[in-house]
């Protein structure tokens, strides 16, 4: 699918459940999110019926986030539905890693192709602190267990929060030196929550290439919109992720539905198409009309100016 803007748009992500099992500081608010009533969640045949007609008009790329998707009953049926479709090339998984243990494995077998895991810290008690009350060991079993099941290269997302974990970004680093993973520094959004450690958290992602001047830029990878280095003779990389200093809107392939049913033609504005039951060419066209509402680009973020989305990034995916 061509926008308006002549940008391919082939990357749907979606977003399963507003649900989490943590409470991320700069994601979701304390309380929680009001549990939606069932019948207002897209049944996970819905997800499939409207995944099968974004892959009919071009969509080659599906992530399952949320909330935290693994947390939704039924994922691992979704993933071998979803797999099945013609025309996909990749389904992936964005996740927090605490279920991966007993999900890891099935997931593979049923055709999932890659995991990225969030893991801001390889510090306990912060870890408690950022996710207000998660226990770092059980991420860690969580990438171990991706890592068993053969899933590779696996990526790992930290955002970057400027006084609370950018003295952890050389350790971060050093994963890659002897493990195929890519790790993943991604600039903090003004949306919902993220503004729970003031706007000093907000530093450039390029803080990483000050912190680590040993860092190599690598060729970028295919529809990424990660800058890549590496550490002199490491197995893995780091990837840079620059929303708000950089934005990639002028690359962007990517439209959005979240777990109700709508589909967000932006990240960071509030327009949405209602999908819900809607079938055949009502859906298709509901899609087109998704892609064709794009913006050219987000408002531009400053100290002031926050995202326009009316939903916290829980409800969204990221
Ligand atoms: N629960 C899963 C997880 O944490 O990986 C998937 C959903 S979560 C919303 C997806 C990603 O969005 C995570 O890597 C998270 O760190 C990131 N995220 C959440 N709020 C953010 C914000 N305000 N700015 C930048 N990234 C954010
Ligand atoms: Fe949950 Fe992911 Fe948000 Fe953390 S970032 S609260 S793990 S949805």
């Amino acid at each position: 699918m061509q926008d308006k803007y002549g940008r391919t748009i082939e990357y749907l992500r979606i977003s399963l459940t507003d649900l989490c099992n943590l409470r991320c500081v700069y994601c979701m608010p304390e309380e929680g999110v009001c549990k939606l009533p069932h019948d207002r969640i897209l049944s996970l045949e819905e997800v499939a019926e409207i995944a099968g007609a974004a892959v009919e008009l071009g969509v080659r790329k599906i992530r399952l986030t949320g909330g935290e998707p693994l947390v939704r009953r039924g994922i691992v049926e979704l993933v071998r539905a979803l797999r099945a479709l013609p025309g996909l090339d990749e389904l992936v998984l964005t996740t927090n890693g605490i279920l991966l243990p007993a999900l890891a494995q099935p997931l593979r077998d049923a055709g999932l192709d890659r995991v990225n895991i969030s893991l801001d810290t390889l510090d306990a008690e912060k870890y408690r602190r950022l996710t207000r009350g998660g226990a770092l060991e059980k991420a860690l079993d969580g990438i171990r267990a991706a890592q068993a099941a053969g899933f590779a290269p696996i990526k790992l997302n930290a955002v970057l929060l400027g006084g609370v974990n950018d003295d952890e970004i050389p350790a971060l680093c050093a994963l890659t030196r002897d493990r195929p993973i890519e790790m993943r520094f991604i600039e903090l959004m003004p949306i919902g929550d993220a503004l729970y450690f003031g706007p000093e958290a907000c530093i450039p992602v390029d803080t990483v290439l000050q912190r680590v001047p040993e860092l190599q830029p690598l060729a970028r990878a295919h529809g990424s919109v990660a800058r890549r280095y590496a550490l002199p003779g490491a197995v893995g990389s780091v990837g840079l992720i620059s929303p708000v200093s950089c934005s990639f809107c002028s690359e962007c392939n990517r439209i959005r539905l979240t777990a109700d049913g709508c589909m967000k033609p932006c990240l960071h504005s509030a327009e949405e198409f209602p999908l819900r039951g809607l079938h055949g060419d009502a859906l298709r066209s509901a899609i087109i009309a998704a892609v064709n509402a794009k913006p050219e680009a987000h408002v531009e973020f400053t100290a002031t100016q926050r995202s326009e989305s009316a939903r916290n990034m829980n409800q969204i995916g990221g």
